[in-house]
């Protein structure tokens, strides 16, 4: 798993989040403010403190004390409600941001071609949804609740010393080089480290994946211990890149600190006479150690945020990645867009290649006329399925092009026929959740009697009605508590719901017994007269009743035709007649 980093997508990478930028500008512009008043008044704390003990303790006068003490007591409520506030706000605006920012990716892998699709491998378009996002919402909270109140802190801090002894201000200026120097590694080697445990969750994940949907092949062949095997492998891996990230990242924190605490124990040794000759006060002292502690609070949580600071920032470029995609997909529900119909459909010249130079599908031309029959038979890997895809518009041709009525029409155009085409795809998959949701899927609005009318032509009825809770039976995950049998059915059934003018099944009666796949088209034929069918499969006996059948051999058209004169004309067809059905096997005209 490489990193894709093209050049366009750096550029791009700020302009991607100006919108989210712009439209959280005012809450993130009042949290800011208010992080001012709350660093104000940590800032005011120490002072007071030194002025209740010099001039309150030290003197013995009562009244300061009690002065100074209340005024303690209402800038520590003032800066209590500017830090709730502050929170509340920015855990808004980071959740929202956040959320908003998911929704933009989802809607743009939603959008990906194939051919994108086939670029990013599920596992990565995964954490880039969830890890990725998460890690720029810490960053943008951890911004919001701290960072900028660090600087403020920092300076604030700063000043306060050099007011109180600008002895004591010497020490940041040995202290600010070595800490700019610190942050500078730290950025430096801290953010390909980052990247790469990104990279290694990403695989992580694909793993993962894999190993759920193949675990019944897993548990087939009883490799169990070589899935864990390689799940170990880049576990492993992880944590190594992982390990050696962190390395990095924690030696920031505590090298500042050290750094800090020196120069605290410097000031002490060097004020250790002042003190005892009167020229500064204790509480003086005792304040000038606060505010230190300030300016090192201050550097610990700039180090935290410029942790999250490394993350966000390869996240957000993996992020950027996705949404800088364009995408040419227009997705239109089925079920909004007006229904298309056609006349005729016409493959012109049309050949296809997954990969460059490989074509799968040479020169076919062939047309479908509204109303009729077709057939399409072949050998496995002859490009039947590839035909529907095209067909779909999950592709377009590599040559040539399709015409609709007559008219060449582009793939956008192609696609919004996608209503008026029922397609069910050989590896049909159906969702979690009851029947009903999954025949509903392209038409939400049809009504019980239609979901009936549909489930007794696919000859799923009888199965729906034993079942205890018929239409809201339950189906698992990818369908996994139904037959293969059942599943390709009801996938017939959510292809009829949307009363589609031209029904496309890829081998999709494969796994029913010969006596309902006959019951099907025999019902199919009776109660949708003027449906036009496409119909792929291996088996002669699905597809030799159909008007005209089409012969596919090696991606060209090797025969079309009806039966009788296939199996004279087309030695391919003939022999794959002899071999299924065997000679002289009748079958019945009226279908
Ligand atoms: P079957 O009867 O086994 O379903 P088919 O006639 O439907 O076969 P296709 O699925 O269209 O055959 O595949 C035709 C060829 O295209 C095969 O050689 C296959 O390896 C190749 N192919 C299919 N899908 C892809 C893909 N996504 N990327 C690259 N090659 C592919
Ligand atoms: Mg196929």
């Amino acid at each position: 798993m490489k990193l894709r980093l093209r050049g366009e997508t750096k550029l791009s990478q700020m302009t991607m989040y100006k919108k989210y930028i712009k439209r959280y500008r005012m809450p993130f512009s009042a949290s800011i403010l208010v992080l001012g008043f709350e660093a104000f008044c940590d800032l005011l704390q120490p002072t007071l403190l030194a002025l209740l003990i010099d001039r309150g303790v030290a003197m013995g006068k009562l009244d300061v004390v009690v002065h100074y003490g209340f005024l303690m007591i209402v800038v520590t409520a003032i800066g209590a409600v500017a830090a709730l506030t502050r929170n509340v706000i920015s855990a808004r605006v980071s959740y929202a941001a956040s959320h908003e920012l998911r929704r933009d990716l989802f809607d743009q892998i939603v959008k990906m071609s194939p051919t994108q699709r086939l670029e990013f491998d599920q596992g990565t378009l995964m954490n880039r949804l969830t890890n990725d996002v998460t890690q720029m919402q810490n960053f943008v909270t951890g911004l919001m609740r701290v960072f900028l109140k660090a600087p403020f802190l920092g300076i604030g801090s700063m000043i306060m010393v050099f007011r109180l002894s600008p002895e004591f201000a010497v020490v940041f200026f040995v202290l600010l080089p070595i800490m700019a120097v610190l942050m500078t590694l730290n950025l430096k080697y801290g953010f390909p480290l980052y990247i790469k445990v990104q990279e290694s969750v990403d695989a992580l994940n694909e793993r993962l994946r894999e190993f759920f949907s193949g675990i019944r092949v897993v548990r087939a062949f009883n490799r169990f211990g070589f899935e864990t095997e390689k799940f170990e492998h880049v576990n492993a891996e992880s944590a190594k890149r992982m390990g050696r990230a962190m390395r990095v990242l924690s030696i920031f924190g505590p090298s500042m600190s050290l750094v800090i605490q020196l120069s605290v124990v410097y000031v002490l040794f060097k004020s250790r006479l002042w003190v005892t000759e009167g020229q500064i006060g204790l509480g003086m002292l005792l304040a000038f150690i606060q505010y230190m502690l300030q300016f090192l609070f201050a550097m610990m949580i700039i180090t935290r945020v410029f942790n999250l600071l490394v993350r966000a920032k390869g996240s957000a470029m993996r992020v950027s990645e996705i949404l800088a995609l364009v995408t040419d997909e227009e997705p239109t529900q089925v079920f909004e867009t007006e229904k298309k119909t056609f006349k005729t459909i016409q493959w012109q010249d049309v050949s296809f290649g997954y990969l460059q130079g490989q074509m799968i599908l040479k020169e076919v031309n062939f047309t479908i006329k509204a109303g009729k029959k077709y057939g399409v038979i072949g050998g496995t890997g002859s490009g039947k399925s590839t035909l529907l895809q095209l067909l779909m518009g999950f592709y377009s041709p590599t040559v040539g092009s399709f015409k609709i009525d007559g008219e060449a029409v582009s793939l956008n155009a192609l696609k919004k026929f996608r209503c008026s085409f029922g397609y069910v795809a050989q590896d049909s998959f159906l969702f979690s959740g009851t029947i009903e949701d999954n025949l509903k899927f392209g038409n939400p609005d049809a009504t019980t009697a239609e979901m009936v009318e549909a489930s007794e032509i696919a000859q799923i009825y009888d199965y729906i009605e034993e079942s205890s809770l018929g239409f809201q039976t339950a189906i698992g995950r990818g369908g996994i508590t139904v037959s293969g049998g059942q599943k390709q059915r009801l996938a017939i059934a959510r292809a009829l719901l949307m009363k589609p003018q031209l029904l496309i099944l890829d081998d999709s009666t494969s796994a029913l017994d010969s006596l309902t796949e006959y019951n099907f088209r025999k019902a199919l034929m009776e109660r949708r007269p003027l449906i036009t069918t496409l119909f792929v499969s291996q088996r002669v006996s699905s597809i030799m009743d159909a008007e005209c059948i089409v012969v596919l051999s090696e991606g060209r058209i090797s025969a079309v035709g009806r039966h009788e004169a296939l199996l004279y004309g087309s030695s391919i067809y003939s022999e794959l007649y002899d071999i299924q059905l065997g000679k002289g096997v009748s079958y019945d005209e009226s279908l």
